[in-house]
């Protein structure tokens, strides 16, 4: 009609759309349970708009999803009462990606030939409502938002350019309507149209969904009669109030995904209880993989609240601690408002008994996959390690906890990891000090003439090529007793007392041979050092420079650079 416009795709989202169309994701199924997803999150947001905005006139007595099938026109119809959306939410939404780490994923496939690897990129992006193009040539998305009169009309091929044009009467939340791709198009597509496909796709990914999912089916009698029913396709049970031994690990893992946004299943679950004066359920999860954004300041962080029942929010900050943002879940208080917001909810003294709690047990967790699960703890540390060490830096409380799940690259082993207690073990007899290297790689420090005397003595050192390294070294101090040294600074001291007293002697002889030279280049070199000393740290290599005690290393001498100061 004359009120439809056709406006173009943004870059990024046309890149995406390009994928979903021409299908390199395999598991075309999970189109419905990113629908239903989509569909659940906008009751959820209704329910809590209508408890906290009095004005708000909406009807919420029969929230529900609604699935309809027309086999003749061979379309699938996934529709909701939630709150909708504006015209312009609509472009902005499902116009936009506004997801952080688009344009990262985007860089990543386009360096990645092998198409599992592809896959692989997509499942952990999580593309939400454009899988629909998996498996439709063409979709209509028709909404108007709780509390607004007209709504809107969307509709796309997915292959560049969408129209939106308003439209007067349409019932309030949204409907998307998938014209399907004909059977043949692709060998991973089912029968979407077929009643027992979708029971079974809803209840093997949505099954928790709050909200009841119906469809109406057909039954044919014993005479030959058709009649219908409505159906409710999912048991509606919230994971996180029923018990550990009642839910399965494929149950759990489909939970992850709708709270997570991600396609691949979790690490780790972390289920648990608060009784006794502030009541609360948690389910947490450790993801399989570090989302693309997460050193991003963009970056979604934190669990979603909820109370007894009621979404509050997504990404609550206050119950998870910054260097623990990659955790994903739902915390159930019961005894907050619900008109609680953020601001509040920092300073919130319950809140911030649960965040202790939940801390402790994560790195529980942690610590358990680290004795008992070697293999994930490997995945675990290499996708969150970097940002677990924040928390050394920030979580005084925890930090012995943090030490104990720690663990470093060391001149021990050029493939493995170390953590601080199997340093200790190794350690040398006479050896005091845990003694470390920052630099920008491995190989960069071990090539570094301060390494000589340590290799020329047996000793390892740890080799920390982490930004965030400097920080927490420095603020950890020491380990078990023992002081965290830097190879790089002041007086290293590796020699016994004997032969201390012998290099001292050898040391006067030397200064008294090599004093003119000294003060030569002490004076040819006053803009640039302190001072020109001989040392007894090298044992190839004819100079190094060293930092004082005191001083900044040059990775961090760098790193404030960069930052301005
Ligand atoms: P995500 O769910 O991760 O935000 P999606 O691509 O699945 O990403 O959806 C994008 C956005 O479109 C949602 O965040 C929401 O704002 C909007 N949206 C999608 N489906 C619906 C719906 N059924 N009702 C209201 N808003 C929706
Ligand atoms: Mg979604």
């Amino acid at each position: 009609t004359d009120r439809a416009e056709t406006l173009e795709f943004q870059a990024e989202a046309r890149q995406l759309l390009q994928l979903m169309v021409h299908s390199i994701y395999s598991n075309k199924d999970v189109f419905l349970r990113e629908l239903i997803s989509n569909a659940s999150d906008a009751l959820d947001k209704l329910r809590l708009a209508s408890l906290v905005d009095k004005d708000l006139v909406v009807d919420t007595d029969d929230l529900h999803i609604e699935i309809e099938v027309d086999k003749a026109a061979r379309t699938l119809t996934v529709r909701d009462n939630g709150i909708g959306m504006s015209r312009d939410e609509v472009i902005e939404v499902i116009g936009t990606i506004a997801k952080s780490g688009t344009a990262e994923l985007l860089r990543k496939l386009r360096e990645s030939a092998d198409a599992g690897a592809k896959q692989e990129l997509i499942g952990q992006f999580g593309v939400g409502f454009y899988a629909a193009f998996m498996v439709a040539d063409r979709v209509l998305l028709t909404s108007r938002k709780a509390g607004e009169a007209g709504g809107t009309r969307w509709e796309s091929t997915g292959e560049g350019t969408y129209t939106v044009e308003p439209v007067d009467s349409a019932p309030q939340g949204t409907s998307v309507t998938l014209h399907l791709k004909p059977a043949d198009a692709d060998d991973n597509l089912h029968d979407y149209t077929a009643e027992w496909t979708i029971r079974e796709i809803v209840k093997r990914y949505s099954d928790f969904i709050a909200w009841p999912i119906r469809m109406t089916v057909e039954r044919t009698g014993a005479e030959g009669d058709t009649t219908t029913e409505v159906q409710t396709l999912n048991s509606m049970k919230a994971l996180w109030a029923r018990s550990r031994d009642e839910v399965d690990d494929a149950e759990y893992h489909e939970f992850y995904k709708h709270v997570s946004h991600d396609w691949a299943d979790p690490l780790e679950i972390v289920h648990m209880k608060g009784e006794g004066t502030f009541e609360y359920e948690a389910l947490l999860f450790i993801p399989s993989h570090a989302p693309l954004d997460l050193f991003s300041p963009q970056g979604r962080r934190g669990v979603q609240l909820y109370v007894k029942r009621v979404f509050i929010m997504d990404d609550c900050e206050a119950l998870t601690p910054n260097y623990l943002r990659f955790v994903k879940g739902v915390v159930d208080a019961h005894d907050l408002s619900l008109n609680i917001s953020r601001e509040i909810l920092q300073q919130d003294r319950q809140i911030q008994v649960v965040r202790r709690r939940l801390v402790r047990k994560i790195l529980a967790t942690v610590k358990d996959l680290k004795a008992n699960h070697a293999e994930r703890y490997r995945t675990f540390w290499s996708e969150f390690g970097a940002v677990v060490k924040e928390g050394l830096i920030d979580d005084l409380e925890n930090q012995e906890t943090l030490l104990e799940i720690l663990s470093v690259a060391s001149t021990n082993d050029p493939a493995e990891l170390t953590d601080l207690a199997g340093y200790v073990a190794r350690m040398k007899d006479g050896q005091s000090d845990i003694y470390y290297a920052t630099g920008e790689s491995r190989s960069m420090i071990e090539n570094s003439p301060h390494m000589e005397a340590f290799r020329a003595k047996g000793y390892e050192v740890l080799l920390l090529t982490d930004p965030v390294d400097e920080v927490w070294v420095e603020r950890v101090g020491q380990y078990d007793g023992r002081a965290l040294r830097s190879i790089a600074k002041g007086q290293v001291d590796l020699d016994t007392e004997e032969e201390k007293k012998e290099a001292e002697a050898e040391r006067e002889r030397q200064r008294q041979d090599y004093a003119d030279l000294l003060t030569w280049m002490g004076e040819a070199l006053a803009d640039s050092v302190k001072e020109v000393r001989l040392s007894s740290r090298l044992t190839t290599s004819p100079a190094c420079v060293v930092g004082d005690a005191h001083d900044i290393t040059p990775t961090l001498e760098k790193m404030y650079r960069a930052m301005g100061h």
